[in-house]
Parts: structure tokens; sequence; C-alpha cells
């Protein structure tokens, strides 16, 4: 499955993005349209209705024909991370707005998260676009 990454409109101002993006619940929602367009599908078995309850941070989609259970995130480049989806939003725009690119450095100030994790999280990020960009 492709890693669908986020993808934001050129030119997006920061106070934009922040009104689009800037909870949980909206990222999940973007999330949500983008790997199930036109509703949601059971991995498992096809089946097109599911109930939805939270464990933890992250909402999980029971089917409700065979009750496999999913998430938003099974799938992306976010599968394993524990990191707030408002944290890689803003890392996927800071990284795909600048002209120059990002280093590591200003992802860690500009997220408050540490080094390494804002390493990881960049390198994720651009393996994913380069990706993208191959299936193209
Ligand atoms: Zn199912």
């Amino acid at each position: 499955m492709s890693i669908n990454p986020i993808q934001f409109q050129r030119g997006l101002s920061l106070p934009d993005f922040l009104s689009q993006y800037g909870t949980e619940a909206q990222c999940e929602s973007a999330l949500e349209k983008v790997r199930w367009r036109d509703g949601f599908r059971c991995p498992q078995c096809g089946h097109d209705h599911c109930t939805v309850f939270r464990r933890g941070q992250q909402p999980l989609y029971q089917c409700s024909a065979c009750h496999h259970q999913t998430s938003l995130r099974v799938g992306t480049l976010f599968q394993a991370s524990k990191l707030p989806l408002t944290t890689w939003f803003l890392a996927i725009y800071l990284i795909t707005q600048a002209k120059n690119g990002v280093s590591a450095l200003e992802l860690m100030r500009s997220l408050g998260i540490s080094w390494r994790a804002a390493w990881r999280l960049k390198h994720k990020i651009l393996r994913a676009m380069l990706e993208q960009e191959a299936d193209r």
C-alpha cells in the first residue's frame, strides 16, 4: 500500500495550515479521507461498516462483519510512531513548504521534539516523498 503522504496546497500560510490541521481531530479526519476516499472498507473482508472507538490516543475501526480492527495509521508512514498526527502534519508542512530543505535541528526546534525524533521523522517523510515521486 502507498504511504500516502498528506499533500498541502502550495503557498498555504502557516495560520491557514494551523486552522485546517491544528488539532489531532482535524488531522485524523484528513487522514481518514486519504485512506478511505469512498468511506470505510475493511482491509480483511471488504465490508463497509465499522464501529469506531478509542484506545488511548488513537481511534480504532472495528469491522461490523468480521470484527477485524484497524487504525488510520496502519500502512502509512505514521504506523510505528507514537508522535501525534499534529506533529507529523506540521513536519510535512514545514518540509514541503521550505525552498531549501529543513534540517533536523530546525525541525527539533519548531516541533519541540528531540533531535533524534526529528531526524527519524525527516527521513521517513523524505523517503515517502521519494517513493511517491517514483510511483508517478
Ligand atoms: Zn471485515
